[in-house]
């Protein structure tokens, strides 16, 4: 199962705009901590080569009045909520350690980074989204943190997602990837932008392919998809049918770009480094465009 996937809460997107049920669901609540937009991770351990933490939900702590906190749904009977402690502060003093969201994605179950990554992309966006674009007021947290409401204006305001195509153009037996002018150590990944107002995914695929690699594709194929929170993408994994292996790379956003065998790439996912290219993560929907694709 990808990373960020496979979410198990239920929202209750029908009661959580009731403030008085959210009250009453606080406390008895476990609250995930954030510092600096980093989940709290509860008893790490070391074993077998690996590092594993759970999320760490505690229950409500009187100092953190006054700090934002979202509903993040109920498992079971148990409502989970998560709180932003701050950013400039030092880090508070709790039960475990504040791992970089990327970091805990690979120590926590696929779970517990599901939930993680839904506070992550909720909380990021309350913290840039404060005043009323409309009127520029301080606006007011709603419905358990879905929405914010201006009381100056009224104008409402919702949490982001924000859509990227991620592509691995193929041809024949072999697949084009391309090391991204701020990718350090040799990574080597599938393609990707976000889609702009008034594009379909397959019509973002094509230009995002054309700017980047002047690759001409004809079939654009949906596989599946990911939330990404850095902060609030969706990654919509696509496969694009390449009409030639003619590239032309733009060295603006694309520094080189490489066709590889399925054999080769059999082998890249196996060892990680082949010809001094690093594989895509695989918390990262890239590695498992590029998987599927060897396996299938
Ligand atoms: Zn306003």
């Amino acid at each position: 199962m990808l990373s960020f996937t496979g979410n198990p809460l239920n929202r209750a997107s029908a009661q959580r705009a009731d403030d008085a049920w959210i009250a009453a669901q606080r406390q008895a609540g476990r609250f995930l901590p954030f510092w600096q937009m980093k989940p709290l991770a509860a008893e790490v351990t070391s074993g077998a080569g690996r590092r594993r933490a759970k999320a760490g939900f505690l229950p409500w702590q009187a100092e953190w009045e006054g700090r934002t906190t979202i509903f993040l749904g109920l498992d079971g009977a148990q409502a989970l909520f998560a709180v932003d402690l701050g950013k400039d502060e030092p880090a508070p003093q709790l039960a475990g350690e504040f791992h970089d969201m990327r970091a805990a994605a690979f120590i926590l179950s696929k779970r517990d980074t599901a939930i993680a990554g839904q506070a992550k992309a909720l909380l990021d966006w309350h913290a840039r989204h404060g005043f009323c674009p409309n009127c520029g007021q301080a606006t007011e947290t709603k419905d358990g943190g879905y929405r914010r409401l201006c009381p100056a204006c009224g104008a409402e305001h919702f949490p982001r997602t924000d859509p990227v195509v991620i592509m691995l153009p193929i041809f024949g037996d072999e697949c084009l990837v391309g090391r991204n002018v701020r990718f350090v150590n040799g990574l080597f990944s599938a393609f990707a932008g976000f889609v702009e107002p008034g594009e379909t995914l397959e019509e973002a695929v094509k230009r995002e392919l054309k700017e980047e690699a002047a690759l001409a594709v004809a079939r654009v194929r949906y596989s599946r998809s990911q939330p990404w929170p850095f902060p609030s993408s969706l990654m919509l994994g696509c496969y694009a049918e390449a009409l030639s292996k003619d590239f032309t790379i733009d060295g603006s956003e694309i520094a080189e770009a490489r066709w590889v065998r399925k054999d080769q790439a059999r082998r890249w996912l196996k060892e990680e480094v082949l010809d001094e290219m690093r594989v895509p993560a695989v918390i990262a929907i890239a590695h498992h465009l590029i998987r599927d694709w060897v396996e299938g």
